[in-house]
């Protein structure tokens, strides 16, 4: 492990204006806002009335602000934590109903010249075997994710202007997108690269996208600095500034994260929702996504080293709240957590996982490096997508595949105001029913596929609308025969 650098505690004394609309990271995410939200939400940790307000407020499904949601994070009244949780079930049930989207990574490359603290890609990590795919070895991932039954793929890559410009993300976009192998199709990219301009925002938007990803990591500047001593990814406010230059490039669906256990899980709560709230400020719609990543074990990283790690406890108290604070952006847990932990969060809010994840340069396809070799992080969640899809569906969830919204170009605010007007679950249903049909047909275990085609006959009966309960009948007959990708 590096030294940590000692931390410039500079210009605080005069604190910037707080101002949600404003362009600068230092106005939109104002330390002082942070610091006073963090003091209102202690001093107000018990008291009932106040809470019970905020809980009236957020069982209406219009979110709250970053200040009532701390005052619900923090809040000690065992009786009215119950009533958060079940508030945050009720909500999730009633907003995603029982489907959950299936994700997988994929790595392109893991060149960095960045010197984040947490990450093993980190430029002078001389032990990690750094490796980059070429378009037939991305070609290869490809067909072995298909394979799996994946659908939809998080593009990951370290930053580093050589081995990873603009020009080699968008070739293996078009790779990724052309690839087809028997039924096979990748529908959906989101992108996890670093932050970059205006203009190769657009370029990402034109080569069709799905979600543009990036985690905050902590939204504690003088924190962000410690953990991000050098390199492009240092400057705090062109990172934080990046999701603003995403919107102007014209990528409306955005997804924020924090990696937790790097700052304090309280302040990066808070900045998190500020966050969010700037975006619907200024640009009319919030996030898409949230992520709630945890720091994990990898190379060179233990995370037993970072002070601010939070238990299970915390991490579930994180989503509900996450949850009922902004109710119709989708929570994404990855492989990072356990079958256990995955379990009680998907309950809370988690609307989207990953699966069957592989966090190596080149780890879906066998006979390549040891996975743990160039890997990111250790996975604690390892079982195949076909035992997580199983598994899903005797939780009684629906695991989905569908990329519809986004292919009908219900993205950014027209899919919120479909959301919010809850007129996105007509589709949703029958989409995820007829995706995991495609799945069953063509990549399930003979175990996976009988209790799959149990729930698909519940299921349909559960359609209320009756001509879209016949196409998804008419449809999976379809499928059946052989027909693949259809979508309401
Ligand atoms: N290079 C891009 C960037 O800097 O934003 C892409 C990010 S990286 C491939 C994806 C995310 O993995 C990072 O944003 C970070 O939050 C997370 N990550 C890095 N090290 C990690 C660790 N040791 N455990 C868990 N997550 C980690």
């Amino acid at each position: 492990m590096r030294e940590k650098p000692v931390s410039n505690a500079s210009d605080l004394s005069s604190p910037p204006k707080y101002d949600p609309k404003s362009a600068r990271a230092e106005e939109f995410i104002s330390h002082k806002e942070i610091m006073d939200t963090l003091a209102y939400a202690w001093e107000n940790r018990s008291n009932g009335p106040l809470i019970d307000d905020i809980i009236a407020k957020a069982r209406a499904g219009k979110g709250l602000t970053h200040r009532e949601a701390a005052v619900l994070l923090d809040c000690t009244i065992e009786e009215k934590n119950r009533e958060i949780y079940r508030l945050a079930e009720e909500l999730k049930s009633k907003i995603y109903g029982n489907r959950i989207v299936l994700f997988a990574p994929l790595y392109l490359s893991n060149y960095c010249i960045n010197g984040c603290v947490y990450c093993p890609y980190h430029a002078i990590n001389k032990h990690i075997p750094r490796k980059k795919l070429s378009q037939e070895e991305i070609r290869r991932e490809v067909i072995a994710l298909q394979n799996m039954g994946h659908k939809r793929l998080a593009l990951e890559s370290g930053e580093h202007p050589e081995q990873s410009p603009i020009e080699y993300i968008l070739e293996s976009i078009e790779t990724i997108y052309s690839t087809k192998h028997k039924n096979g199709a990748i529908r959906r990219v989101n992108v996890n690269i670093a932050a970059t301009t205006v203009e190769n925002y657009r370029r990402l938007k034109e080569a069709g996208i799905g979600t543009y990803i990036l985690f905050q990591e902590t939204y504690n500047k003088e924190e962000y600095k410690r953990l991000h001593p050098w390199g492009p990814k240092s400057d705090y406010a062109y990172h934080t500034e990046a999701m603003d230059r995403a919107m102007q490039g014209g990528i409306d669906d955005v997804g924020l994260g924090v990696l937790f256990g790097l700052g304090l899980y309280r302040y990066d709560f808070v900045g998190l929702l500020m966050h969010a709230e700037h975006l619907e400020a200024v640009y009319g719609v919030g996030p898409h996504t949230i992520s709630v990543p945890r720091l994990c074990k990898a190379d060179d990283i233990d995370p037993r080293e970072f002070d601010n790690g939070i238990d299970n406890d915390t991490f579930a108290k994180i989503v509900a709240c996450i949850r009922v604070a902004a109710p119709y952006t989708g929570i994404i847990v990855s492989t990072r957590e356990s079958p256990r932990v995955r379990e009680r969060v998907l309950r809370l809010g988690v609307s989207q996982i990953s699966g069957g994840s592989r966090t190596s340069v080149g780890g879906y396809v066998e006979d390549e490096l040891p996975e743990e070799d160039s890997s990111q992080f250790e996975v604690s969640d390892r079982r195949t997508l076909d035992e997580v899809v199983r598994w899903l569906m005797e939780l009684g969830y629906i695991p989905s595949f569908c990329t519809a919204c986004y292919r009908e170009g219900r993205t950014g605010e027209v899919f919120m105001d479909l959301a919010k007007a809850g007129n996105i679950h007509l589709r949703c249903q029958p989409n995820a029913l007829m995706t995991l049909k495609e799945y069953l047909m063509d990549y399930a275990s003979p175990l996976t596929r009988d209790v799959g085609e149990a729930l698909l006959r519940r299921e349909v009966e559960e359609i209320p609308h009756e001509r879209l309960r016949e196409i998804t009948r008419k449809n999976l007959t379809g499928i059946e025969a052989g027909e693949r990708d259809f979508r309401v």
